[in-house]
């Protein structure tokens, strides 16, 4: 039979620029994308891994096409993209375009995909031992090694092999600050052998208009109006970490049994293993006046406002540096991937943070909270944090080593 070479057609949307017109037509997009190749189903149904080498595969065409589009008019002086897009250095090269990759997570984590993989290639994974050090990455031990609970070992190494590979990519700007992690930064460039740019935090060099999926709660800074200054714990897991209900019912009643006042965040569908909704929840834990709970919160208000006093994260890369950005030290509780290996750096490298590892009990919430918030202890950790966020703030003025390296990555353009 002959095969008909399947011609990709578009759509395209024109909505008139209100709200009300944008809602709709963007309703109208979904419904149609979700007829296409890959369904926003797909990322439950194959998890986060998978659903990205999918992405990858099933971008790559239309991708280049749309990008050969573009040259017929436009002059591409380079294509910066994010290190789990990689199908677009593929695209580029063909091109033969300049690209340069960005990576969104700390130079360390870019690290260790790279020693997983190779660790993997090597023996397996199976028979490491947890709690040991890895060798030359101190403070990263096996089990800070950024294996996902969304994806298998084998998925893992697959996308970490293609994040990893350079390609033709021209440079790597990184989210971070050389001063943060030296060791990683420098291992980094040894074995890219091109060069990396180090221009973190990004969201301290500039205010970038806001582009937070769900809608932020501003409720919440008026309730932080209302507190002593220094004396709230801000809570949030990012915006995909998802918590058991027995886990939620021994948070809220350490934190109650730690008699500080707390600024929880609760995605709508974070907690598994409830017949209830998160909401119904919620107002049969917190009775108390002491808390407060949003499903999405400004969360760089949150941490730069007087209240706030320590930060309860699962330390994605982004809070962890929006939280020594504002000198807010941390209780780490990492759920998977980059974020135990950030964890292990807010602890052991910046201690500026306490790590709580294990089951999560009520006794451990309760001790954990009061540690940062109430001890001796706490107050060296927020003069340390403190002390960082000088750092960083400096690194992003005129002379400071993130605004040099960008300028040093501008002048390559
Ligand atoms: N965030 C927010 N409001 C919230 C919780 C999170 O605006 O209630 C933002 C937070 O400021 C950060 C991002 O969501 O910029 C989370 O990124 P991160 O890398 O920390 O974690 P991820 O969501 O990727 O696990």
């Amino acid at each position: 039979m002959e095969k008909k070479l399947a011609r990709r057609r578009r759509l395209v949307l024109v909505p008139a620029p209100a709200q009300g017109h944008i809602n709709p037509m963007m309703q109208l997009a979904k419904a149609l994308h979700l007829k296409e190749n890959l369904p926003v189903s797909d990322l439950k149904n194959l998890g986060p891994g998978r659903f990205l080498i999918k992405l990858a595969k099933e971008c790559y065409v239309s991708f280049k096409e749309l990008l050969g589009q573009l040259l017929v008019n436009e002059e591409i002086a380079c294509v910066i993209y994010d290190e789990f897009m990689y199908f677009v250095e593929a695209a580029v090269e063909e091109f033969k375009l300049r690209n340069v990759i960005l990576s969104t997570t700390s130079a360390t984590a870019f690290v260790c995909r790279f020693v997983m993989c190779k660790l993997y290639a090597k023996d397996g994974l199976a028979q490491l031992k947890e709690e040991e050090l890895v060798p030359e990455l101190y403070p990263i031990r096996y089990k800070d090694l950024p294996s996902s609970v969304f994806a298998s070992v084998e998925c893992s190494v697959e996308l970490f092999k293609n994040t990893c590979y350079k390609g033709t990519a021209s440079s790597v700007i990184i989210n971070t600050v050389r001063c943060l992690e030296i060791s990683s930064f420098e291992w980094l460039q040894r074995e890219l052998d091109i060069p990396v740019y180090p221009i973190g935090p990004l969201h301290m060099a500039v205010s970038a208009p806001r582009t937070s999926l769900l809608e932020e709660n501003e409720s919440c800074i008026e309730w932080l109006n209302k507190q002593k200054p220094s004396s709230v714990i801000y809570i949030s897991l990012g915006s995909f970490t998802m918590m058991e209900t027995k886990e939620v019912l021994e948070m809220a009643s350490g934190l109650d049994s730690s008699n500080q006042h707390f600024l929880w965040v609760i995605r709508p569908g974070s907690v598994s293993g409830s017949e209830i909704s998160e909401e119904e929840l919620l107002k049969k834990m917190v009775t108390t006046d002491r808390g407060y709970i949003v499903k999405w919160a400004p969360q760089k208000q949150v941490l730069a406002h007087s209240a706030v006093r320590a930060f309860w994260s699962h330390c994605g890369w982004n809070s962890t540096l929006e939280s020594l950005g504002e000198g807010v030290p941390m209780i780490c509780r990492p759920f998977t991937t980059d974020q135990k290996g950030n964890a292990r750096y807010l602890e052991c490298v910046w201690k500026v943070g306490i790590q709580v590892e294990g089951k999560l009990e009520r006794s451990a919430v309760e001790k954990a909270v009061k540690r940062l918030m109430v001890d001796e202890e706490g107050e060296e950790m927020k003069r340390r944090a403190l002390s960082l966020k000088e750092k960083l703030k400096d690194s992003v003025l005129a002379q400071g080593s993130s605004h040099n390296s960008l300028d040093d990555f501008i002048k390559t353009l």
